[in-house]
This record gives C-alpha cells, structure tokens and sequence, in this order.
C-alpha cells in the first residue's frame, strides 16, 4: 500500500485538496480528526494524558478540552509533551486502517508532516500552497478567528521555502480549476506506480 502525506500551512486548502482525492475515490485518513477521537477512546493514550497533566484533563471519561489548551497554550514545553504521546497513538492507528483499505494508495491529510519528520513515513508527499494574505482571508472568512490569532497559528508553522524541498508534489491552490486538474493527474501518476517498489529513484 503506497501512502502520500498531504499536507500544507492553515488556509492553503489541504482538507480541499483531501476532498478532491476522497471524490476520486482514495480513502483518506485525516490525522488531526483521528488524533482528537483516539484523546477520547484510546485507554492507553487517555492514561498517558492523565499521567502528564492530571486527572482534570478528562471529565466523565471525555477529554476537557479548554482545561489542556490552558496548559499548552504558550507552552512549547508542555505542547510537545503532548504531541510525543498522541504522535505515536496516531500512527498505530493509522497502520491499522491502513490495512483494511483496498486502493492503491492511501492519502494521510496532516497539519504538521514535515516539522515531526513524519513525512518519512510516506512514500510520497503533497505540499498545498497559497499566498500568506489569501490563505488569512480564507481562514477569516471560514472560522470565527481574529486576524492576529490566524498569523499566531501560521507562525507555528514551518515556512513553505522549508517544505517545498521536502515535498514530491506541490499543489499551489488559489484557481480551484487548476487544482483539480493538478489533483486528477497527480492521481494519474500515483495509480500507476508499482505499490512493491512505489519511489525507486530512493533506492
Ligand atoms: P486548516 O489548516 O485551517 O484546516 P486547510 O489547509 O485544510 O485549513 P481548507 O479548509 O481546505 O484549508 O480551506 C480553507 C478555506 O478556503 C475553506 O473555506 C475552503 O473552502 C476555501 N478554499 C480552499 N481552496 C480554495 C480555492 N482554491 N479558492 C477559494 N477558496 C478556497
């Protein structure tokens, strides 16, 4: 099974782009919704939550959400903790759906592919881009956010110039027409690749 991150900075159109794959019929695994269901139903990983940030983080069994976004909020520290359980969590979960899918390839949408190295993981990457001003118009137009609040979560971020030479395929995204047709003939090529041996040129 060839598996291909998707990924891209807030606004760029990621979950857009997951959509257009998910029409063509490629399941598509979408880490951050999956992340926030297994914070809830993983035993292991709520024990480990608790066992980091005490037994406030759960109330009746669900995961008190304003209470750890105190904690991490402004606190690399404690962000990272947090990232290093749930990561891992994440990961199995995927493997296990993984299995069960039929496709050729699988698509896994990320907010964060390239910053943790999960990129390496995949067998191929997809980067969404958009110009900064547009992507913050997008988010402001879709979320109820203030401005500054959207370039504190892009400054979170890696910088596209640090992901673009990580990344197999670029997808700039601002004419929606030219995305699909990018998306159509990256699914072209992704289909026809051989899942024993998808990225020979790495060997
Ligand atoms: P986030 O990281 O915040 O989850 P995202 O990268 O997944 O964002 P989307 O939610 O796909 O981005 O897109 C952000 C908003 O921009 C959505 O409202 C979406 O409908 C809109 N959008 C996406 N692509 C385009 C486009 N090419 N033209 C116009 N609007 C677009």
């Amino acid at each position: 099974m060839i598996v291909v991150g998707l990924t891209g900075g807030i606004g760029s159109g990621k979950s857009t782009v997951a959509k257009m794959f998910s029409t063509l019929g490629i399941p598509v695994y979408i880490a951050d919704v999956e992340a926030k269901k297994l914070m809830n139903t993983d035993e292991i990983l709520k024990k480990q939550i608790i066992d980091l940030f005490g037994s406030n983080a759960y109330i009746d069994g669900q995961l008190n959400r304003n209470y750890i976004a105190g904690i991490v909020f402004n606190n690399a520290e404690q962000l990272d903790k947090l990232n290093a359980i749930v990561h891992p969590a994440v990961a199995r979960h995927f493997m296990a759906w993984k299995e069960k899918q039929k496709s050729k390839y699988v698509i896994k949408e990320a907010a964060i592919l390239f910053e943790n190295e999960g990129y390496k993981q995949c067998d191929f990457t997809i980067l969404v881009t958009a110009p900064k001003e547009i992507r913050i118009l997008r988010v402001l137009d879709r979320d109820k956010t203030t401005r500054e609040e959207v370039i504190s979560r892009m400054n979170n971020q890696w910088e596209d110039d640090q992901k673009i030479p990580l990344a197999d395929y670029i997808v700039p995204n601002i004419d929606i027409e030219k995305t699909e047709n990018q998306v159509s003939s990256i699914h072209r090529e992704l289909s026809s690749k051989d899942p024993c041996n998808p990225n020979p040129s790495f060997c």
